[in-house]
């Protein structure tokens, strides 16, 4: 095989090389003859590859591994239009391959030509772009559910109105009475999904502050007791006295009513439900993790990912759209959720900034 003499790779310094490796940038330049005359640490990092410099290109890589054709544009002295690469290793990587044909080296008489390749990772772009898509489709539903959800009142209040008169004139006919108790139960469900739809498209009304974490967290707690979801012996707290946490209180409240709900109504058959709220500092001091746990029936591997979107539910009376509501409370105050579940039991986990470093106020 032949190489290229090693005196090629003292025609940069020590001091450009190092520079380059500190790039955010990837750079790669093959030679016309096809081999790797410069290649910096981000470039391997980003293809998940360990190119050497002074072997074949060929040796790691296809010829088409960019989207073109390597040897063509290396014989033909031609530079590739810019092209898109995903990269699925362990992290999904999207990346721009930017090449141009150019000489290395225009002061040296051998002409060292060839193909400098720039790949520039895209991926936080991609996922912002994902994220306002996300967001774009989350709000045109909202709108969508909102004006659908107007329309659908103003015939539920008749259909309402009309069987409560109907009850009362079969005060003494039981069998046709129990057939209009259906019909107000039915119209009080759509009345329920109705309500929730339109609390799900109001924007929020965001207020961040550090606050201590314990007493809204035992105001949910007495709120999910007084609303019988669950009995007091079940459901248990710890949370330190002096823990304080960057939120907005009603919200987080809500998202934890949301969660204890759910929790409730995962009990398995003839089973008491016991929950477990604990709330504590994550490793870093930065978050603050506030976990609830339940050991009821547990979430189906094929719907973890859909448990999130509005309108998903397993539940024959359910709204789907606690969970989307908690997401996007959240992420409102600068925090997340996530969710492991087994078939021992759910586990959520609100995370919350514990300090910010300005009061904030926005609509979302
Ligand atoms: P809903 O409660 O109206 O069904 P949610 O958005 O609150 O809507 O929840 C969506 C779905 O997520 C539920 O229908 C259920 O399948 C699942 N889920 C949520 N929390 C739990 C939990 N703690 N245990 C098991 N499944 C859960
Ligand atoms: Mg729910």
């Amino acid at each position: 095989m032949h190489l290229p003499p090693k005196s090629i790779d003292h025609q940069y310094s020590h001091e450009l090389k190092a520079m380059l490796d500190t790039m955010r940038e990837g750079m790669l330049f093959i030679s016309c003859k096809g081999f790797i005359w410069l290649c910096n640490q981000r470039v391997n990092h980003l293809l998940n590859k360990n190119l050497q410099e002074r072997t074949n290109f060929k040796d790691f890589i296809e010829d088409n591994f960019f989207g073109f054709s390597l040897t063509k544009h290396l014989k033909n002295k031609t530079s590739p239009d810019t092209t898109l690469l995903t990269i699925a290793s362990q992290k999904t990587r999207h990346l721009e391959i930017i090449s141009n044909f150019v000489p290395l080296d225009t002061s040296s008489t051998s002409q060292r030509e060839g193909l400098l390749i720039v790949v520039r990772d895209l991926t936080s772009a991609h996922l912002l772009q994902e994220e306002l898509t996300r967001q774009e489709r989350l709000e045109s539903l909202g709108t969508l559910a909102a004006s659908l959800a107007h329309e659908i009142r103003n015939p539920l209040t008749a259909i309402e109105g009309f069987a409560g008169l109907l009850r009362q004139d079969l005060k003494n006919n039981t069998q046709q009475l129990e057939l209009v108790e259906h019909i107000l139960e039915g119209a009080r469900a759509i009345g329920y999904l109705i309500t929730n739809m339109l609390d799900y498209a109001k924007p929020l009304q965001v207020q961040i502050k550090r606050t201590p974490l314990l007493q809204p967290l035992k105001d949910s707690v007495a709120m999910a007791i007084a609303s019988k979801w669950c009995r007091s012996e079940d459901i248990h707290l710890t949370c330190k006295d002096d823990l304080k946490v960057s939120c907005d209180v009603q919200l987080l409240k809500s998202c934890l009513l949301n969660l204890i709900r759910n929790a409730s109504e995962a009990k398995k058959c003839n089973q008491q439900q016991s929950i477990e709220i604990e709330a504590k500092t994550s490793a870093d001091q930065n978050q603050v993790h506030i976990c609830v746990k339940d050991q009821g029936i547990g979430i189906a591997e094929q719907d973890v990912e859909k448990i999130f979107s509005p309108f998903f539910t397993t539940k024959p009376a359910g709204t789907g759209l606690g969970l989307s509501q908690v997401d996007k409370m959240m992420r409102a105050q600068a925090g997340s959720v996530t969710v492991t579940s087994k078939q021992a039991g759910t586990s959520f986990t609100l995370i919350l900034p514990s300090k910010h470093p300005f009061v904030c106020k926005k609509n979302i």
